[in-house]
């Protein structure tokens, strides 16, 4: 096999046989490939597409670079929730455990921000004593007692993905639907869950800025789902606005504490539930996740999760030096609250990271007092900015220019959820 012909071949718009990409995925991620050519067939790739068989080859190969868990012995139907990536989007610290104190077992692998987009496990590290770094055997018995484990992915977790990923991250190839289709699914697949939620976020604060473009990359996904058997629906929910209340790291688990502890900012609660109601029907459990919320349940498996990693669920979380505030601007709703400009805020007062290997503030982040639909007054709070270095105030100012409008009239804030694509949609 010969990496050129390979390349040529997607480089005029061919499909590669199956037994290319099993030499090619097998290869590159041994090293036998030099990235130079990795990189060339990836840029073919986000120009010239792939056919949905073609795609499932590659998504197979890169589960098969690793081990794919066998969680069939647990006794209890297991159910994921992945989402594409938003801003003030906490909703896997609720749905974990509230999933779990429905009946199900949750194997969710978790990631860390990168750019404007917050990272589950950066939030969960703000627990002192949290771990993310449980072996395979450590996570069958929590999953089996306690229902629910986030975890990092470990070396034997689709290794083609972390190759291939960072790669992409230098080489201007991350916004290919195949790409990030096969990126995200050969890692949930690899995870062991059989049954899968997507949250594909859709808006200014999201990878895919439009519907059609998110409707693409649900379909795509759902369909990797079905063709590795784990059954998968995709919601497309909106991204104009942040979600809640909060973006930052020790903010945002506050803020998740909140809602299972039966409060919490209407969307974050209203938006909780419809991926709960997703879960649970995939696995066919008959519990009304509301009910979970309200009576404590759902709190009670929080902490038993936080606890089974190491953490301490009573633990005081740090908080900022500083907390600057900007008025309201006008009287009258507020009319938008951009999603991008609140995420970059957040990342420049230290939430997020420009490269990997950098560290994040567990503190630092923007709080916000009102959300589109709501009354605001002139000269009254409206943003709160979280910091312990002085110095990045400046650039979060900045990034917040033009992210809020207020308007005369009332303003309907747009639904939560735009659509909802499932196998029987492909
Ligand atoms: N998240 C992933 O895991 N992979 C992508 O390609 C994009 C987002």
């Amino acid at each position: 096999m010969n990496v050129i012909d390979v390349i040529l071949t997607k480089r005029d718009g061919g499909r590669l046989t199956d037994e290319q990409i099993d030499w090619f995925i097998g290869s590159y991620t041994d090293g036998g490939i030099a990235d130079e050519q990795a990189s060339a067939l990836l840029m073919a790739i986000l120009f010239r597409g792939m056919e949905p068989a073609e795609l499932a080859r590659w998504t197979q190969q890169m589960i098969a670079s690793g081990t794919r868990a066998d969680l069939s012995g647990l006794g209890k139907p297991t159910v994921d929730k992945h989402s594409t990536g938003g801003v003030g989007d906490k909703l896997s610290l609720i749905l974990c455990p509230l999933a779990a104190a429905c009946g199900a077992a949750v194997p969710q692998t978790a990631g860390r921000g990168l750019g404007h987009t917050g990272g589950t496990l950066d939030k969960m590290e703000t627990i002192p004593g949290w771990r993310s770094t449980l072996s395979p055997e450590e996570v069958l018995p929590v999953l089996r007692d306690v229902g629910a484990v986030i975890n990092a992915a470990g070396p034997d977790l689709a290794p083609a993905d972390r190759k291939l990923y960072a790669l992409r991250d230098i080489t201007g190839t991350v916004e290919s639907i195949p790409l990030i289709a096969s990126s995200i699914m050969s890692k949930k697949i690899a995870e062991g869950t059989g049954a899968l939620v997507l949250d594909v976020k859709v808006g200014s604060g999201a990878f895919m800025k439009d519907l059609d473009q998110a409707r693409e990359l649900a379909k795509v996904m759902v369909g990797l789902g079905e063709a590795h058997d784990v059954r998968t629906v995709a919601l497309l929910t909106q991204m104009d606005v942040p979600l809640g209340r909060t973006a930052g790291n020790a903010l945002e688990v506050v803020e998740a504490v909140e809602v299972l502890a039966g409060g919490g900012p209407p969307d974050v609660v209203e938006l909780t539930l419809a991926l709960a109601r997703e879960m649970l029907d995939l696995v066919g459990i008959d519990a009304d996740p509301a009910a979970v919320l309200a009576d404590g349940r759902a709190m009670d498996s929080w902490r038993a999760m936080v606890r089974a990693q190491g953490g301490d669920p009573d633990a005081v979380l740090p908080t900022a030096h500083e907390v600057e505030v900007v008025t309201a601007p006008a009287t009258g709703t507020l009319s938008r609250l951009d999603a991008m400009a609140v995420g970059v805020a957040a990342w420049r007062l230290g939430a997020g990271r420009a490269r990997k290997e950098d560290a994040v503030s567990p503190t630092a982040g923007v709080g916000w007092r009102a959300t589109v639909g709501d009354h605001v007054t002139a000269g009254d709070p409206l943003l709160e900015l979280h910091l312990d270095d002085p110095a990045r105030l400046k650039d979060a100012l900045e990034a917040l220019e033009g992210a809020v409008e207020v308007s005369p009239d009332p303003v309907n804030p747009s639904p939560l959820v735009h659509a909802r694509v499932t196998p029987q949609d492909l």
